[in-house]
Parts: C-alpha cells; sequence; structure tokens
C-alpha cells in the first residue's frame, strides 16, 4: 500500500511553493487509498523554532492536506517528530559503520578549500571532499560510537547512480564527479540530514518520497546510503522548484509569498495551489 510523507524543516513558515509540493506529496500517497504521515523534521536545534513547526502544521491544515495520526505513524500525541528519535538514528550510524561505508573525518573546510584542485561552483554548498583526504580503509571500525566527530560515506568514484524520477525520467549522477564524500553524522553529535532521512523514510515504510528537485543530488547519495544498509530504496519524485517573479528561487524567508501573508491578504486555498504566481505577489 501507497505511503507518502509531508517532512516540513521548521526554520521558516511554509512558502507557496512548499504548499504545491506538499500538496503533490498528499494527492499522490493518496492516489490508491495510501497512507499520508507527517515528520517534523528538527534536528538542528540551532535553526529550527517549535513556533515554526506547529504553525505549517496549521498551514497545511488550512491548504486542506490531511495526514494520518495516531498510534500507527506516529504515538498518540500525533505526527513524527526527529528530534525524538535520536537513538534510532545512533543505531543506523552503527549499521553504516558495520558495513564498512563510513570513516571519521577530522579534515575542517580550510583542509578541502586547500586539497580542492579546482574551483567549485559559487552555488554547490558543499564542494566535492578530495579523495586524498581521506583516511586508510578500515579507519573507524573500532569506535563504539560517533564521538565528536564528523563521519562521511566513501563513495564509489565514477560509479553511476541512476534512478528514475516518477515525474522527470531517467537520472543519472557520477559518484565523485557531482558529489563527493557526503557527511552521515556531525561532530556536534547529530546525524546528517541524508542519514535521518534515510532512516525514517525506511522506518515508516515511505514508499515514494515526494520533494522539490532541489534535492535531486540529494537522492543519489540516499540510494548509496539505501544499498549500504541493505535496505529496499522508495520512489521518487521530485517537483519542480517555482521562482519568484525575479526569477529567484523562493526560500522560506521569500516575504510575500508565505502561507501565514497569503491567508492574511485573503487568498484562498484553491489560488495558492493554483493561480500563477505572479497573481498572488502583493
Ligand atoms: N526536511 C527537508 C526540507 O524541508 C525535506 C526533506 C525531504 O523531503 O527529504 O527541506
Amino acid at each position: 500500500m501507497a505511503r507518502g510523507r509531508l517532512a516540513p524543516t521548521p526554520t521558516g513558515f511554509l512558502h507557496v511553493g512548499h504548499a504545491r509540493t506538499f500538496a503533490l506529496a498528499a494527492a499522490r500517497a493518496r492516489r490508491d487509498g495510501g497512507t499520508l504521515v507527517y515528520r517534523t523534521e528538527d534536528l538542528d536545534g540551532a535553526r529550527c523554532r517549535p513556533e515554526f513547526a506547529s504553525a505549517a502544521m496549521e498551514d497545511l491544515r488550512w491548504l486542506g492536506l490531511e495526514w494520518q495520526e495516531g498510534p500507527d505513524v506516529g504515538g498518540p500525541d500525533g505526527p513524527y517528530v526527529q528530534s525524538q528519535r535520536r537513538p534510532w538514528f545512533a543505531e543506523v550510524w552503527r549499521r553504516l559503520q558495520a558495513s564498512g561505508t563510513i570513516y571519521p573525518c577530522d579534515k575542517s573546510r580550510r583542509d578541502v578549500d586547500r586539497a580542492l584542485t579546482a574551483p567549485h561552483a559559487e552555488d554547490d554548498a558543499e564542494p566535492i571532499f578530495p579523495p586524498s583526504l581521506r583516511p586508510a580503509l578500515g579507519s573507524g571500525q573500532a569506535a563504539a560510537e560517533p564521538g565528536s566527530m564528523n563521519w562521511r560515506f566513501r563513495v564509489p568514484d565514477g560509479e553511476s547512480i541512476t534512478f528514475v524520477d516518477a515525474l522527470r525520467g531517467p537520472q543519472a549522477f557520477v559518484a565523485g564527479r557531482d558529489f563527493g564524500d557526503f557527511l552521515v553524522w556531525r561532530k556536534d553529535g547529530l546525524p546528517s540530514y541524508e542519514l535521518a532521512v534515510v532512516a525514517d523514510d525506511h522506518a515508516m515504510g515511505i514508499t515514494e518520497v515526494v520533494r522539490g528537485a532541489d534535492l535531486l543530488l540529494s537522492t543519489a547519495r540516499q540510494l548509496l546510503l539505501y544499498r549500504s544498509l541493505d535496505w529496499t530504496a522508495p520512489a521518487w519524485a521530485h517537483a519542480p522548484l517555482i521562482q519568484d517573479p525575479h526569477g529567484r528561487r523562493l526560500a522560506k524567508r521569500s516575504a510575500g509569498l508565505s502561507l501565514r501573508e497569503l491567508r492574511a491578504r485573503g487568498c484562498r486555498p484553491a489560488e495558492v495551489l493554483n493561480a500563477p504566481l505572479e497573481s498572488l505577489v502583493d
């Protein structure tokens, strides 16, 4: 049976782009009487705020989205909350360690910049981690816990990672060229986004992940995690990112297009979901 999810990160108010992606996720999960679960991705305590988490749920309910709560999907208190699931992420770190695919990394951002032979694109938040900075194979195998270390996944250099996106068709990314050894655990004691999202999509039995196209490259990374963990990966559907009328990507800080503001201006849910963006701008 289909099982989808809404997984916002509460670092700000949701905007019209989130609304459209989440509405698509809800519709696809419901196609054959499937289930939709809700997960608050609030691991980064410095950036996430509880008031944004409750605002997101309220805004999505106003929009008409519904998800299942209760013991089956989130316990009696409602939806899943990642900050309450740390033991599970530590368990997944252990499984990755046992698979021999991750290693502790003591290199700083400056070490990485120094070792890079070519400048990386400005808009690429994470430069390719230089293979010359990898420790020897087997490093970290004896560690009982992650400790205060970054841990990275050793990508299979040159391997093409492919998947078929339900909305965009076949996709291919080359490990070591399009992305490098990525973080699975942070030295501040938190799992990385890639680890947490795979751990939870698996635990929650998600059959299709619907999210924005900004995460296409993350999907390639996540497929490597599924393989190392010997878990079946879900299907994928990456929704187009919508841009503001100036051609800029919408961000949580994009004024005027948050669901809060649109609602305060008297916009109806159907307009938020369907109207051309120009007509929504103040
Ligand atoms: N929580 C992530 C975000 O809000 C999305 C995670 C996902 O859909 O995989 O950007």
